[in-house]
């Protein structure tokens, strides 16, 4: 039997030693490494002798990062808000936040074993490539409920590529989430815009006649439209296909931004919306419609 760690601190407040930390990142100019476990955790302890071991990975992990730990119990509660979506279900894990609190990598620990240990040339690489502060993010999206199945990681090409650097996000949040509309291998489509009678919900139509929103502003906390405010009563009016404004054409390749609040919980709680199209006909490119929210 192993002692049990006391690396973990099973009574932390880890939001507040989070905010902590990244304060002390922006004041550093270093990334934030954030460390999950606990003292159930033997890979955990494993883990950490095997860098204290070696003098250039503890120095790396100890200067080249501001550092923390987050105690996870044994029954991870998913709920957990420095989970970032469900990226952390195996202990150790390690997350790399920028001091502005956006993510830029999740680090499985199971690549960076070898036998019973860990490997010194993985744990160099991985400490190596990530304290890069001017980094991109690279912040992995999770969609709504509603749009699970219908979007995929956008691509770096158009229309995702209209919404790439964020300055479409009216709060001038860092973190942003931005998807491909893809459904059942399916990329081109027809979208209705919300009018002024109608629900506030975005419509795609694929070519086969597939429809379904791609945004439905009454899922998002943070809309004007958010689900308990009186505008829902409006009846659904069906509204006209958006146009391309160049040639006409109705059908499109499509992309999603999200605007996320630093303190968002779920994947439902974004703060700003962003439709990006581009034409297949003619290629004409364009931000289309967003939902400027609360
Ligand atoms: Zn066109």
């Amino acid at each position: 039997m192993t002692a049990p760690s006391n690396l973990f601190n099973r009574s932390q407040d880890s939001l507040t030693d989070y905010q902590k930390a990244l304060q002390k990142a922006r004041a550093e100019k270093k990334n934030l490494l954030i460390e999950f476990g606990g003292g159930w955790c033997e890979w955990c302890d494993r883990l950490n002798k095997f860098i204290l071991s070696y003098p250039d990975l503890a120095s790396m992990r100890a200067n080249d990062y501001i550092h923390m730990r987050v105690h996870i119990g044994r029954n991870f509660n998913s709920d957990h808000p420095l989970f970032w979506d469900d990226l952390v279900d195996g202990v150790p894990h390690f997350l790399v936040v920028k001091s502005n609190g956006s993510l830029i990598h999740s680090q499985l620990t199971d690549p960076l074993e070898e036998g019973d240990s860990y490997s010194y040339e993985r744990i160099f690489a991985f400490l190596s490539e990530w304290s890069d502060p001017d980094k991109d993010s690279k912040e992995i999206p999770v969609p709504a409920d509603y749009l699970k199945g219908k979007v995929a990681p956008a691509s770096d090409t158009p229309p995702a590529a209209l919404l790439l650097d964020g300055h479409w996000c009216g709060h001038g949040e860092t973190r942003f989430r931005i998807f491909d509309v893809a459904a059942s291998e399916e990329s081109i489509f027809s979208v209705r815009l919300p009018g002024r009678d109608s629900l506030p919900m975005v419509i795609a139509r694929s070519d086969k006649g597939n429809t379904f929103p791609v945004y439905d502003a009454r899922q998002h906390p943070a809309s004007l439209y958010y689900l308990g405010d009186p505008v829902i009563s409006k009846e659904p009016h069906l509204q006209p296909f958006y146009p391309c404004p160049q040639c006409g054409q109705e059908r499109f390749t499509l992309a999603l931004g999200f605007e996320v609040p630093k303190d968002s919980e779920t994947p439902d709680d974004t703060s700003w919306f962003a439709l990006a199209a581009r034409c297949v006909s003619c290629q004409w490119q364009g931000i289309i419609y967003d939902d400027k929210t609360a």
